[in-house]
Protein backbone atom coordinates (compact mmCIF):
# COMPACT_ATOMS: atom_id res chain seq x y z
CA UNK A 1 0.00 0.00 0.00
CA UNK A 2 0.59 3.11 -0.59
CA UNK A 3 0.26 7.05 0.31
CA UNK A 4 -1.41 9.64 -1.99
CA UNK A 5 -1.42 12.63 -2.07
CA UNK A 6 -3.08 16.40 -4.34
CA UNK A 7 -1.04 17.73 -6.58
CA UNK A 8 -2.08 21.31 -8.02
CA UNK A 9 -2.84 21.82 -11.52
CA UNK A 10 0.71 20.44 -13.48
CA UNK A 11 1.93 18.26 -10.93
CA UNK A 12 2.71 21.48 -8.61
CA UNK A 13 3.17 20.30 -5.05
CA UNK A 14 2.39 24.07 -3.60
CA UNK A 15 -0.48 26.62 -4.28
CA UNK A 16 -0.69 30.28 -2.96
CA UNK A 17 -4.27 32.70 -2.65
CA UNK A 18 -5.63 35.48 -1.14
CA UNK A 19 -8.68 36.70 0.29
CA UNK A 20 -9.14 40.54 1.37
CA UNK A 21 -12.32 41.97 2.26
CA UNK A 22 -14.64 44.72 2.32
CA UNK A 23 -14.95 45.65 -1.36
CA UNK A 24 -12.27 48.48 -0.28
CA UNK A 25 -11.39 51.81 -3.17
CA UNK A 26 -7.42 49.91 -1.95
CA UNK A 27 -8.88 47.34 -3.29
CA UNK A 28 -7.62 48.79 -6.31
CA UNK A 29 -3.73 49.20 -5.52
CA UNK A 30 -3.79 45.47 -3.83
CA UNK A 31 -5.65 43.53 -7.27
CA UNK A 32 -3.26 45.69 -9.79
CA UNK A 33 0.28 44.50 -7.33
CA UNK A 34 -1.20 40.96 -7.32
CA UNK A 35 -2.37 41.17 -11.10
CA UNK A 36 1.43 42.07 -11.64
CA UNK A 37 3.24 39.71 -9.66
CA UNK A 38 0.88 36.53 -10.78
CA UNK A 39 -0.73 36.22 -7.56
CA UNK A 40 -4.69 35.26 -7.84
CA UNK A 41 -7.27 36.70 -5.19
CA UNK A 42 -10.60 36.54 -3.44
CA UNK A 43 -12.34 39.68 -2.94
CA UNK A 44 -14.96 39.89 -0.27
CA UNK A 45 -17.79 42.26 -0.92
CA UNK A 46 -20.64 43.88 0.51
CA UNK A 47 -23.00 43.86 -1.72
CA UNK A 48 -25.14 46.73 0.31
CA UNK A 49 -22.14 48.92 0.47
CA UNK A 50 -21.01 48.53 -3.22
CA UNK A 51 -20.24 52.57 -4.36
CA UNK A 52 -23.00 53.41 -1.35
CA UNK A 53 -20.69 55.52 1.42
CA UNK A 54 -20.42 59.41 1.81
CA UNK A 55 -16.65 58.67 2.79
CA UNK A 56 -16.03 57.59 -0.94
CA UNK A 57 -14.80 54.48 0.67
CA UNK A 58 -16.55 51.12 -1.45
CA UNK A 59 -15.66 50.65 -4.70
CA UNK A 60 -18.40 51.07 -7.21
CA UNK A 61 -19.63 48.12 -9.33
CA UNK A 62 -17.84 49.33 -12.35
CA UNK A 63 -14.55 49.81 -10.25
CA UNK A 64 -15.36 46.09 -9.02
CA UNK A 65 -15.79 44.72 -12.94
CA UNK A 66 -13.05 46.76 -14.14
CA UNK A 67 -9.84 46.40 -11.34
CA UNK A 68 -11.39 42.53 -9.79
CA UNK A 69 -13.19 40.20 -11.89
CA UNK A 70 -11.91 41.48 -15.46
CA UNK A 71 -8.42 40.98 -13.75
CA UNK A 72 -9.34 37.20 -13.01
CA UNK A 73 -10.02 37.82 -9.15
CA UNK A 74 -12.91 35.98 -7.72
CA UNK A 75 -15.75 37.96 -5.85
CA UNK A 76 -16.99 36.32 -2.90
CA UNK A 77 -20.02 36.98 -0.38
CA UNK A 78 -19.29 39.17 2.87
CA UNK A 79 -22.47 39.64 3.63
CA UNK A 80 -25.14 42.77 2.32
CA UNK A 81 -24.61 44.62 5.34
CA UNK A 82 -21.31 42.71 7.11
CA UNK A 83 -23.10 41.04 10.02
CA UNK A 84 -21.18 39.25 12.18
CA UNK A 85 -23.08 35.12 12.18
CA UNK A 86 -22.13 34.17 15.76
CA UNK A 87 -23.81 37.32 16.49
CA UNK A 88 -26.86 37.10 14.33
CA UNK A 89 -30.10 35.97 14.51
CA UNK A 90 -29.96 32.75 12.07
CA UNK A 91 -32.96 34.68 10.13
CA UNK A 92 -31.06 37.88 9.69
CA UNK A 93 -27.48 35.77 9.00
CA UNK A 94 -29.48 33.74 6.13
CA UNK A 95 -30.90 37.50 5.06
CA UNK A 96 -27.66 38.93 4.76
CA UNK A 97 -25.62 35.88 3.19
CA UNK A 98 -28.32 35.16 0.61
CA UNK A 99 -28.94 39.09 -0.59
CA UNK A 100 -25.27 39.30 -0.97
CA UNK A 101 -25.04 36.19 -3.05
CA UNK A 102 -27.99 36.96 -5.08
CA UNK A 103 -27.03 40.71 -5.16
CA UNK A 104 -23.60 39.52 -6.43
CA UNK A 105 -24.95 37.30 -8.67
CA UNK A 106 -26.84 39.76 -10.77
CA UNK A 107 -24.49 43.03 -10.86
CA UNK A 108 -21.37 40.60 -11.74
CA UNK A 109 -23.24 38.10 -14.19
CA UNK A 110 -21.20 35.01 -12.30
CA UNK A 111 -21.94 31.84 -9.89
CA UNK A 112 -20.64 33.33 -6.54
CA UNK A 113 -20.81 30.45 -3.82
CA UNK A 114 -18.03 30.87 -1.97
CA UNK A 115 -17.52 33.70 1.60
CA UNK A 116 -15.41 34.94 4.37
CA UNK A 117 -17.42 35.60 7.26
CA UNK A 118 -17.53 39.41 7.91
CA UNK A 119 -16.48 40.75 11.52
CA UNK A 120 -16.17 38.09 14.17
CA UNK A 121 -17.76 35.42 12.26
CA UNK A 122 -18.07 32.28 14.01
CA UNK A 123 -14.78 32.97 16.91
CA UNK A 124 -17.50 34.64 19.25
CA UNK A 125 -20.74 32.84 19.38
CA UNK A 126 -23.66 35.21 21.20
CA UNK A 127 -27.05 34.15 22.43
CA UNK A 128 -26.71 30.24 21.86
CA UNK A 129 -25.74 30.84 17.95
CA UNK A 130 -23.73 27.23 17.08
CA UNK A 131 -21.03 26.69 14.64
CA UNK A 132 -22.92 23.91 13.27
CA UNK A 133 -26.19 25.45 12.91
CA UNK A 134 -24.41 28.21 10.98
CA UNK A 135 -22.61 25.67 8.42
CA UNK A 136 -26.12 24.22 7.89
CA UNK A 137 -27.80 27.32 6.83
CA UNK A 138 -24.87 28.84 4.41
CA UNK A 139 -24.10 25.40 3.04
CA UNK A 140 -28.43 25.86 2.25
CA UNK A 141 -28.08 28.70 0.86
CA UNK A 142 -25.19 27.16 -1.37
CA UNK A 143 -22.23 28.75 -0.02
CA UNK A 144 -19.43 25.58 -0.10
CA UNK A 145 -16.82 27.60 1.23
CA UNK A 146 -16.52 30.09 4.23
CA UNK A 147 -12.93 31.61 5.79
CA UNK A 148 -12.70 32.20 9.11
CA UNK A 149 -9.71 34.01 10.90
CA UNK A 150 -7.51 33.99 14.07
CA UNK A 151 -5.39 30.68 14.04
CA UNK A 152 -2.35 31.86 12.10
CA UNK A 153 -0.26 28.92 11.30
CA UNK A 154 2.61 27.52 9.50
CA UNK A 155 0.84 24.03 8.65
CA UNK A 156 0.35 25.15 5.42
CA UNK A 157 -2.71 22.53 4.74
CA UNK A 158 -5.74 22.46 2.85
CA UNK A 159 -8.14 22.50 4.92
CA UNK A 160 -10.55 19.42 6.57
CA UNK A 161 -13.97 21.84 7.16
CA UNK A 162 -14.53 24.01 3.87
CA UNK A 163 -17.04 26.19 6.14
CA UNK A 164 -14.16 26.99 8.42
CA UNK A 165 -11.53 27.73 6.15
CA UNK A 166 -8.23 29.12 8.56
CA UNK A 167 -6.01 31.70 6.44
CA UNK A 168 -2.07 31.22 6.92
CA UNK A 169 -1.71 34.45 8.45
CA UNK A 170 -3.10 37.96 8.29
CA UNK A 171 -0.28 39.87 6.43
CA UNK A 172 0.07 41.54 9.63
CA UNK A 173 1.24 38.67 11.42
CA UNK A 174 4.95 40.05 12.50
CA UNK A 175 6.53 36.32 11.19
CA UNK A 176 3.99 36.43 7.59
CA UNK A 177 7.85 36.69 6.34
CA UNK A 178 9.29 34.07 7.80
CA UNK A 179 6.12 31.70 6.66
CA UNK A 180 6.55 32.83 3.33
CA UNK A 181 10.70 31.53 3.57
CA UNK A 182 9.72 28.24 4.81
CA UNK A 183 6.76 27.57 2.76
CA UNK A 184 9.02 28.28 -0.13
CA UNK A 185 11.90 26.41 0.67
CA UNK A 186 9.42 23.43 1.42
CA UNK A 187 9.04 20.93 -1.08
CA UNK A 188 6.75 17.88 -0.89
CA UNK A 189 8.12 16.33 -3.78
CA UNK A 190 12.11 16.83 -2.27
CA UNK A 191 13.91 13.44 -2.64
CA UNK A 192 14.40 13.46 1.10
CA UNK A 193 10.94 13.66 2.48
CA UNK A 194 9.35 10.99 4.01
CA UNK A 195 6.34 9.81 2.12
CA UNK A 196 3.71 10.65 4.86
CA UNK A 197 4.71 14.22 5.01
CA UNK A 198 4.28 14.50 0.83
CA UNK A 199 0.76 16.25 1.10
CA UNK A 200 0.10 19.37 -1.07
CA UNK A 201 1.08 22.84 0.49
CA UNK A 202 -1.38 25.96 0.66
CA UNK A 203 0.04 29.33 1.49
CA UNK A 204 -3.14 31.32 2.26
CA UNK A 205 -2.77 35.54 2.81
CA UNK A 206 -6.01 37.02 4.22
CA UNK A 207 -6.35 40.97 5.22
CA UNK A 208 -7.99 44.27 4.41
CA UNK A 209 -6.09 46.55 1.98
CA UNK A 210 -7.20 49.63 3.51
CA UNK A 211 -4.83 48.05 6.23
CA UNK A 212 -2.42 48.68 3.75
CA UNK A 213 -2.95 52.44 3.65
CA UNK A 214 -3.83 53.45 7.46
CA UNK A 215 -0.77 51.63 8.52
CA UNK A 216 1.38 53.13 5.33
CA UNK A 217 2.19 49.41 4.65
CA UNK A 218 2.20 49.34 1.34
CA UNK A 219 5.79 48.43 0.51
CA UNK A 220 4.79 45.30 3.29
CA UNK A 221 2.62 44.33 0.39
CA UNK A 222 5.02 44.78 -2.43
CA UNK A 223 7.68 42.71 -0.43
CA UNK A 224 5.13 39.63 0.11
CA UNK A 225 4.52 39.47 -3.30
CA UNK A 226 7.77 40.17 -4.55
CA UNK A 227 8.49 37.05 -2.57
CA UNK A 228 5.75 34.90 -2.91
CA UNK A 229 5.63 35.24 -7.23
CA UNK A 230 7.13 33.89 -10.15
CA UNK A 231 8.12 30.71 -8.77
CA UNK A 232 7.45 27.69 -11.25
CA UNK A 233 6.62 25.47 -9.14
CA UNK A 234 3.81 27.27 -6.98
CA UNK A 235 0.41 27.42 -8.50
CA UNK A 236 -1.86 30.43 -8.06
CA UNK A 237 -5.23 30.05 -8.27
CA UNK A 238 -8.60 31.92 -6.57
CA UNK A 239 -10.13 30.55 -3.07
CA UNK A 240 -12.77 29.13 -5.35
CA UNK A 241 -10.13 27.26 -8.27
CA UNK A 242 -8.53 26.05 -5.24
CA UNK A 243 -11.72 24.38 -3.69
CA UNK A 244 -13.26 23.38 -7.10
CA UNK A 245 -9.77 21.54 -8.13
CA UNK A 246 -10.02 19.82 -4.49
CA UNK A 247 -13.28 18.68 -5.55
CA UNK A 248 -11.84 17.11 -8.52
CA UNK A 249 -9.25 15.34 -6.82
CA UNK A 250 -11.89 14.01 -4.21
CA UNK A 251 -14.17 12.77 -7.51
CA UNK A 252 -11.39 10.24 -8.25
CA UNK A 253 -12.29 6.40 -8.21
CA UNK A 254 -9.75 3.97 -7.32
CA UNK A 255 -10.36 0.24 -7.99
CA UNK A 256 -10.09 -1.66 -4.58
CA UNK A 257 -6.43 -2.67 -5.10
CA UNK A 258 -5.53 1.11 -5.87
CA UNK A 259 -4.00 -0.02 -8.98
CA UNK A 260 -6.60 2.04 -11.27
CA UNK A 261 -8.33 5.27 -11.47
CA UNK A 262 -10.75 6.30 -13.08
CA UNK A 263 -11.62 10.37 -13.56
CA UNK A 264 -15.27 11.28 -13.67
CA UNK A 265 -14.61 14.79 -14.06
CA UNK A 266 -14.18 17.89 -16.23
CA UNK A 267 -10.80 18.65 -15.03
CA UNK A 268 -7.26 16.68 -15.58
CA UNK A 269 -6.51 15.57 -12.12
CA UNK A 270 -2.94 15.31 -10.54
CA UNK A 271 -1.78 13.01 -7.43
CA UNK A 272 1.17 11.55 -6.65
CA UNK A 273 1.98 7.78 -4.80
CA UNK A 274 4.79 6.91 -2.98
CA UNK A 275 6.37 6.22 -6.33
CA UNK A 276 5.76 8.84 -8.96
CA UNK A 277 3.30 11.93 -9.94
CA UNK A 278 0.11 11.31 -12.16
CA UNK A 279 -1.86 12.75 -14.28
CA UNK A 280 -5.73 11.62 -14.98
CA UNK A 281 -7.59 12.69 -17.92
CA UNK A 282 -11.15 13.72 -18.30
CA UNK A 283 -12.98 10.33 -18.43
CA UNK A 284 -9.84 8.73 -18.25
CA UNK A 285 -9.12 5.41 -16.34
CA UNK A 286 -5.23 4.83 -15.75
CA UNK A 287 -3.17 1.63 -14.73
CA UNK A 288 -1.05 2.39 -12.03
CA UNK A 289 2.31 1.37 -11.73
ZN1 LIG B 1 -15.20 42.61 6.66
Amino acid sequence: MQYRFLRYPGGKGKAVTFSYDDGCRTDIRLAKTLTEHGIRGTFNINSGLIGKDDRDWHLTAREIREHIVDAGHEIAVHGKMHMAPGLSRPVDCIQDMLSCRLELEKTFGKIVRGMAYPDSGIINLQNEASYDNIRRYLQDLGLVYARTLGGDNEKFRLPSDWMAWMPTAHHGNSRVMEYIDKFLSDDPDGEKVYYSHRYPRLFYLWGHSFEFENNKQWDLLDAICERLGGHEDVWYATNMEIYEYVQAYNALVFSADGQKVYNPTLKTVWFRTDAKIYSVAPDQTLDLD
